[in-house]
């Protein structure tokens, strides 16, 4: 197989309007960074618009650039992972459509991994523009938490914008789980990874496609894929409230032997109440583990590719198979995976 020295991979969902500037701009970025020889990985994330139109436009037009169309929404992680597994270049740049992450970093950011030796360099968020309060007080407190929870540390304020190299990225995809919270596994991953400070800018055109529920998703994704914490949480609580049970127990000694017990609805209530809280919550939290051991369970592929637009160079996995299939260069044919 040739391996291009870059893969840039970009997963879109409702991109159509982006998808133009962002070809350009891409393709200036990476021509600066290492001449001709790259290739451009779109991955169309099942999105309603004509994001997939304008990916065989662009496809026909470039002989860099590579498109998948996924067989529905898979949501990102999952979209980004369908590219990554296609992509075959000897570095690897994942970066979002909606040009929120300049591509024109990318030059700096070879230079980093280079200097330092590195085998990723995270891109680590300074500002953003144009997000909403809401969104930066609730990704901020989340990495936080995160940090706190998990046994892996993972980088403060980083999103999925990164370089890696192809071993970093070939040991991240020996990783087979469904819930996939990427910037995590690649710290898990290790080798070397050194940050790379930036701004990020306002989204080019459109609206954000991670609304609250995603974000708690991919939230309770990170937290139950990367920490036990929860469940350990449970039996805390339990050790606590059995010694404060114990105190209890002495007290409505005392009023019983003293003859001074009262009605004490208040109190009552007060445990109920709260016992019932408590184990609502920790009987959520198992659930949260338990519905994802039963779906790492069905084995199931991680996405499935419906077509194909431009050259597929080499070999790619297509959906989670054990075994890798042989892509044939494709112009806006059809690959089934596993046939
Ligand atoms: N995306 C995707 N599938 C989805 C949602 C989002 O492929 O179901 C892509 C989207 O096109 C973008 C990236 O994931 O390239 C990040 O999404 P977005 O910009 O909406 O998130 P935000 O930057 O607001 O966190
Ligand atoms: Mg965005």
């Amino acid at each position: 197989m040739i391996r291009p020295a870059l893969s840039v991979v970009i997963p879109c969902y409702n991109e159509e309007l982006n998808l133009d500037l962002l070809h350009t701009r891409v393709s200036a970025a990476a021509r600066a960074a290492v001449g001709e020889d790259y290739e451009i990985v779109l991955i169309n994330d099942g999105s309603k618009d004509g994001s997939w139109a304008v990916m065989q436009r662009l496809a026909a037009s470039d002989p860099r650039l590579v498109a998948i169309n996924l067989s529905r929404n898979h949501g990102h992680q999952l979209a980004l992972t369908a590219g990554l597994d296609l992509c075959c270049g000897a570095q690897i740049l994942i970066i979002d459509a909606d040009l929120q992450d300049p591509p024109e970093l990318l030059s700096d950011m070879r230079a980093t991994m280079a200097a330092q030796g590195a085998d990723v360099v995270y891109a680590v968020r300074r500002k953003r523009e144009g997000e909403t309060f809401f969104k930066k007080v609730t990704a901020a407190a989340f990495y936080r938490v995160l940090d706190r929870v998990t046994d892996t540390p993972i980088p403060l304020d980083t999103g999925d914008f990164r370089l890696m190299s192809r071993r970093a990225l070939d040991a991240l995809l020996s990783l087979p789980e469904q819930a996939r919270f990427i910037r995590g596994m690649v710290a898990w991953v290790g080798f070397r990874q050194v940050p790379f400070v930036y701004d990020r800018a306002e989204r080019h055109a459109g609206d954000t496609n991670y609304p609250l529920g995603k974000m708690i998703r991919l939230a309770l994704d990170a937290v139950t894929g990367f920490s036990t914490a929860p469940l350990r949480f449970a039996s805390h609580v339990g050790l606590a409230l059995t010694g404060a049970s114990l105190l209890l127990f002495v007290y409505i000694a005392i009023g019983f032997f003293t003859g001074s017990a009262v009605q004490g609805w208040t109190s009552t209530m007060l445990v109920v109440v709260l016992l019932g809280a408590v184990q609502m919550f920790v009987l959520g939290m198992i659930g949260e583990y338990l519905g994802r051991l039963y779906v790492e369970s069905k084995r199931r592929p991680l996405y499935l590719v419906a077509d194909v637009a431009g050259p597929v160079r080499g070999t790619a996995t297509l959906g989670f198979k054990a075994d890798a299939v042989e892509v044939a260069p494709v112009s806006g044919g059809e690959v089934v995976p596993g046939e």
